[in-house]
């Protein structure tokens, strides 16, 4: 279950926070999935203003497809009505403080990032027709009782339980299930279950690759595992070479820390859409997504353009499909 290639946001802070490099290297911590609201971005506050703002992560409502309701035949429309009932903008924008409402499923500034591919006006009035067609009726009791699983952090509550007003305007009943975010093994287990119709998540697609150690006796940064770091008393940690740069560092010569690609989308999609991606907590099964991701993986990194085509597809098909409401992207620390 646990990918090492992916860490929550509160991972990485731990991480940051850490001493010991080799410690790092050797054994990320295992907590990959339950990245709460709390830990996203604080608006640029601490980021140095020379970094431009990439986002390499995605918070979202995600549907279990195993629910018929979600699979059957107007499920796609039930998806539909419930993305374009929820006020987005006041969860990206009043409760995370983010300058953006997500407009695609793959976030801005990573490859396959569409603008305005997922793009939904909030009303519930629209949301209600949908739902009309797709033949619920006001009262139906299929919308009566879904339940919605979440963790426990003050801003995922205050999420949690906008979705159940927005929700309840549109006839959708929802019952609030809370999870101790803390309580990692319990969430897991909570979120393979299948037993829940919905679940709140945030998901970071930063690798352990773009970890730099600064010397700030030699303003000079290094890959981890170098034999020119410094000692601990010594050490500053950088999430990206620009940071390095911009706060004034070079490059070691020696151990060469190379610019890393912006954010590899890959490691975003496929955990979370793969069929057997590791944090596929919607069960999601879709031979082309699982196509285009076996091309990705093998696919050079230098065929930018090719790549990113791919990406595209890949996000135009989650876009149509909607196992996910994407509700925030999370900003690349
Ligand atoms: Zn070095």
């Amino acid at each position: 279950m646990i990918n090492k290639q992916l860490i929550s946001i509160a991972a990485l802070l731990i991480l940051l926070g850490s001493v010991s490099p080799a410690l790092c290297a050797a054994s990320p911590p295992p907590t990959p999935t339950s990245a709460t609201a709390e830990t996203a971005p604080a608006t640029g506050e601490t980021a140095p203003a020379a970094t431009p703002v990439l986002y390499d992560g995605l918070w979202f409502l995600g549907f279990n497809l195993n629910k018929d309701i979600f699979s059957d035949r107007h499920g796609v429309q039930v998806k539909k009505a419930i993305g374009q009932a929820l006020d987005r903008e006041t969860i990206a924008k009043t409760i995370m403080g983010s300058p953006v409402v997500p407009d695609s499923i793959v976030p801005k500034t990573m490859d396959g990032y569409l603008a305005k591919s997922y793009a939904p006006a909030y009303s519930a009035k629209a949301a209600k027709a949908i739902l009309r067609s797709a033949g619920y009726s006001a009262a139906d009791k299929r919308l009566d009782g879904l339940s919605l699983l979440h963790t426990d952090g003050v801003k995922t509550i205050q999420i949690a339980k906008l979705i159940k007003k927005n929700l309840a305007a549109i006839g959708i009943k929802i019952d609030l299930v809370q999870v101790a975010y803390r309580d990692e093994e319990k969430w897991q287990t909570a979120l393979q279950s299948g037993k829940f119709h919905m679940f709140l998540l945030g998901y970071k697609a930063s690798s352990f690759g773009a970890l730099f150690i600064g010397d700030t006796k030699t303003l000079v940064f290094h890959k981890i595992g170098c034999a020119q770091l410094p000692g601990p008393d010594y050490q500053v940690f950088f999430s990206s070479f620009a940071e390095g740069q911009a706060r004034g560092y070079a490059p070691c010569k020696i151990c060469q820390p190379a610019k890393e690609a912006p954010v590899n989308a890959y490691d975003l999609l496929n955990p979370l859409f793969y069929s057997k991606g590791s944090a596929n907590f919607c069960f999601y099964q879709n031979e082309k997504i699982d196509n285009l991701l076996d091309q990705l993986a093998i696919m050079d990194v230098s065929l930018g353009t090719e790549r990113n085509e791919k990406f595209l597809k890949i996000n135009s098909i989650l876009c149509e499909e909607l196992p996910v409401i994407p509700l925030f992207y999370i900003e690349k620390l």
